[in-house]
């Protein structure tokens, strides 16, 4: 196979994302763009983005910072939200305190509790997420609390936003979402000219930047990715199994189960979650008479399991299966997240009956402890599919 041609030339190529991430960060706050911290795909960033504000996801995938959350926090609790809130305990996220100001969301009781403490740290902002999106009254009420996000960060940064430049911005992520799901379509070429870690590199990238930096950044990727299809280069072979990944949200020591699928012979062909393809998968609708409503449209299309009832994820994963074309679903459930752990038994049948396609639910937290157990059941998914 020819040698694979990097898709960052930066001075990052190689590292771990979040160091390209921070320098990025780092840069803006000197040229006067105060930093946001979020912890959720639902933190709507356009406002932010709108003001001159820059988002910034906050540390929350390490084992690390478990011991000392656990000294605070229940040691029952989901290893995302104990990660998180160790991270604040120690000081040890650099985004975090470079943060004005922390966004934060209702999406389920661990977080919510948590961002009782963490309240006690940094200015945050709680934003009441509506949990039944088919209800008329949900996007009113998402309107409603983006508008309040909206004043409160006005308040807290002495900025403002006007709804022109709110809609700017809504134009902006569409493009940078169109160039993402480009990218994607890399995976979905048999076999792969794009790898897990590269998506999650330009995916833990492509969020926090202002688009107008990211677009170009994104070009040059979409560039060489022609040109290794130019090439003839690609991942695995043939008959690597392609494996589709969805889920709780994957990074730091979570990505253990991307490593462990490439390891035993298998491709990531979508990784569908938070820190996947899920906020790239659609667009704003642009030119609405509120660009607030807009974004709240969109947003709650978010197939989060928070929402009850979640039909939309279904329905993402029997587009995402038409088109990235894999061979197995792998349910990835963090620990004590009880709404995807319940949701794994529908997604397992839609998957089985649907699809007639093999389906594993991997439920675990950030150890490495676990990591034989969680191998064995990906080889034996991959001698189902052989
Ligand atoms: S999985 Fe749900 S709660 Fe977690 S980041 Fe995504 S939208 Fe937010
Ligand atoms: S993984 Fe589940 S329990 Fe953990 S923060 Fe996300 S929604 Fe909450």
């Amino acid at each position: 196979m020819e040698e694979m041609i990097p898709l960052f030339e930066d001075e990052y190529a190689g590292q771990p994302a979040p160091k390209r991430v921070l320098a990025y960060m780092q840069k803006k706050q000197e040229n006067d763009q105060p930093i946001v911290g979020t912890y959720c795909a639902y933190a709507p960033i356009e406002i932010m983005q709108a003001m001159g504000l820059t988002p910034a996801i906050l540390c929350a995938f390490a084992k690390a910072t478990i011991a000392s959350a656990e000294t605070v926090l229940p040691a029952n609790l989901c290893p995302l939200i104990k990660s998180s809130y160790g991270f604040i305990q120690e000081g040890s996220c650099p985004f975090f305190s470079m943060a004005g100001a922390v966004v934060a969301e209702t999406t389920c009781d661990g977080k919510k509790k948590m961002f009782e403490l963490a309240a006690e740290v940094k200015p945050l902002h709680v934003m009441d997420l509506p949990q039944l999106p088919d209800e008329v009254e949900a996007k009113e009420n998402w309107t409603r609390m983006i508008r309040k996000l909206q004043g409160f960060l006005e308040e807290t940064f002495n900025r403002t936003a006007t709804d022109l430049q709110i809609e700017e911005s809504i134009k902006k992520s569409n493009k940078r979402n169109q160039l993402m799901r480009k990218i994607f379509d890399y995976a979905a070429i048999h076999p792969p000219v794009i790898n897990w870690q590269e998506m999650f590199d330009i995916s833990f990238m492509a969020l926090p930047y202002d688009v107008d930096d990211a677009v170009p950044v994104l070009e040059g990727i979409i560039e060489r990715l022609e040109r290794r299809v130019a090439e003839g280069v690609h991942y695995g072979s043939q008959n690597s199994p392609r494996v589709l990944v969805t889920g709780s949200p994957v990074g730091g020591d979570a990505l253990k189960i991307y490593k462990i699928i490439e390891q035993c012979g298998g491709v990531v062909v979508t990784p569908d979650c938070c820190t996947g393809l899920k906020l790239f998968a659609k667009d704003f609708e642009e030119d609405m008479a509120d660009p607030a409503e807009a974004l709240a449209k969109r947003y709650l299309q978010i197939p989060c399991s928070c929402m009850t009832p979640n039909e939309g994820r279904l329905e993402a994963l029997s587009e995402m299966i038409e088109h990235f074309k894999p061979d197995a679903v792998i349910d990835f459930v963090l620990t004590a997240c009880h709404s995807y752990n319940v949701e794994s038994y529908k997604v397992g049948q839609y998957i089985s009956e649907k699809h007639d396609m093999p389906f594993l639910k991997i439920e675990t937290d950030y150890s490495d402890n676990d990591e034989g157990q969680i191998r064995t059941k990906v080889q034996a998914l991959f001698e189902i599919i052989d």
